[in-house]
């Protein structure tokens, strides 16, 4: 199973380095397949030493220049980050990233050798209208992006499920990972939206569910080590 955290705008630096420190207490007995992800905000990116590989949330698609405010891969490079976050639906949709940006951004940190979470997810009032509904909104968030790219892990995110404390059935999981899992093919597939220890033996043990992209239940430490353990 892979595990990744995702602190979206929570932690400092100062915090993020008592996380990684109680965490890595923790991990010393985890299962040598499964593989944990922590992306911290940049402001505290680092060489963290550790049984996780650290990520970005996001930068953007240039060695560095005159972008105000965004951090691009001179400053990764700086800290060896080369695993990155990329569709997220709090980007898309409050940074108004369009699919074709996204698509500009993963073909910029494919071309680097990054190991790229793509994630897709669909709206409340898509999934209300059915799973053939949902399918074609999550397929077009394919378009522009190189679907056999080897470092691609593919996160399915339904946006209701994100941050509400409910996340989507057993069944939902199921048949969006069986149907997503066709046009992928080998590509491990996480599921997020509301994953938290009490619900990841069920969500982990649904075929087709790699692992799991965490937000709110990975603040803490003891949370997310709860899942991993
Ligand atoms: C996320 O935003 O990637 C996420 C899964 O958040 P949460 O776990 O809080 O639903």
């Amino acid at each position: 199973m892979i595990y990744a955290a995702n602190f979206k705008t929570n932690h400092t630096r100062k915090s993020t380095y008592a996380y990684i420190k109680a965490l890595n207490e923790k991990l010393s007995v985890k299962k040598p397949d499964d593989k944990v992800y922590i992306f911290p905000p940049s402001t505290a990116l680092d060489r963290y030493k550790g049984d996780f590989t650290i990520g970005v949330q996001n930068a953007y698609p240039a060695y560095n220049g005159a972008y105000t405010g965004e951090i691009g891969l001179e400053q990764l490079d700086e800290f060896d980050i080369k695993t990155i976050l990329i569709g997220h639906s709090e980007r898309r949709e409050y940074m108004a990233e369009t699919q074709e940006k996204v698509a500009v951004k993963f073909a910029f940190f494919q071309e680097q050798g990054f190991e790229i979470i793509y994630c897709i997810g669909e709206p409340l009032e898509i999934r209300e209208k059915g799973f053939e509904a949902v399918m074609k909104y999550l397929l077009a968030q394919f378009n522009g992006i190189d679907i056999h790219y080897e470092n691609l892990i593919v996160a399915y995110e339904p946006i209701w499920a994100i941050g509400t404390g409910r996340s989507a059935t057993v069944e939902e999981i199921s048949t969006t990972h069986r149907a997503l899992k066709k046009v992928i093919n080998s590509k491990p597939l996480l599921y997020g939206g509301s994953a938290k220890p009490a619900n990841i033996k069920e969500i982990a043990s649904i075929a087709g569910v790699d692992g799991v992209l965490v937000g709110s239940a990975s603040l803490n430490a003891e949370s997310f080590s709860q899942m991993i353990l």
